[in-house]
């Protein structure tokens, strides 16, 4: 079975901006394609969860969404990678739904579709419901990144037991037991 990292999308591939909507406000955290073919080159699937309450809110639509996920494939594209699929919970908090975050539900629709074995995979995030989604879905291992709010959350998130990373590409070479300097 495959093994996948599971990726925040906001401050973990992208740098976080409030409410994100636009393909202009996407910038790529720097190594996020060289922490992608990393994964690529394990033979690994790259899984974006996220939640974008922001559609539930009436604050953009589900096509702001996808627009903003093409922009992220496209600016991934340049450097020859791309995200395996992109998984996100459109519904705001009130909604009582079942997907959003720290609900495992993405990660098991994503580990269904794809023949994912999430016990030996990695989850991270750069919020402590990122993690607790992780926990919950089984995941292997559950590390912050201290890109985005993860800088914020570490004194709370490390009391909490999880360990952090600098960013995404250390955390992914952390994973793989190599190095990413
Ligand atoms: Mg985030
Ligand atoms: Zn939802």
């Amino acid at each position: 079975m495959k093994k996948a990292v599971f990726l925040d999308r906001d401050g973990v591939i992208i740098e976080q901006v409030a409410y994100l909507s636009s393909p202009e406000q996407v910038a790529l955290i720097p190594g996020a394609a060289e922490a992608l073919r990393l994964i690529h080159r394990h033979g690994d699937l790259a899984v974006v969860i996220s939640n974008q309450s922001g559609v539930g809110r009436g604050y953009f639509t589900a096509a702001a969404v996808d627009a903003v996920h093409a922009r992220i494939q496209e600016l991934l594209a340049a450097e020859g990678e791309a995200v395996d699929a992109f998984y996100y919970c459109p519904h705001a908090p009130e909604e009582k739904c079942s997907c959003r975050k720290p609900s495992p539900e993405m990660i098991h629709r994503a580990a269904r579709r794809f023949g994912i074995d999430v016990g030996s995979s990695l989850m991270l995030g750069d919020r402590m419901s990122d993690l607790e989604c992780g926990v919950n879905a089984g995941c292997a291992r559950n590390v912050l990144v201290l890109t985005g709010y993860g800088a914020e959350q570490e004194p709370k998130v490390r009391a909490a037991g999880f360990s952090s990373a600098r960013d995404m590409l250390a955390a992914v070479a952390d994973f793989y037991g190599e190095s990413s300097e």
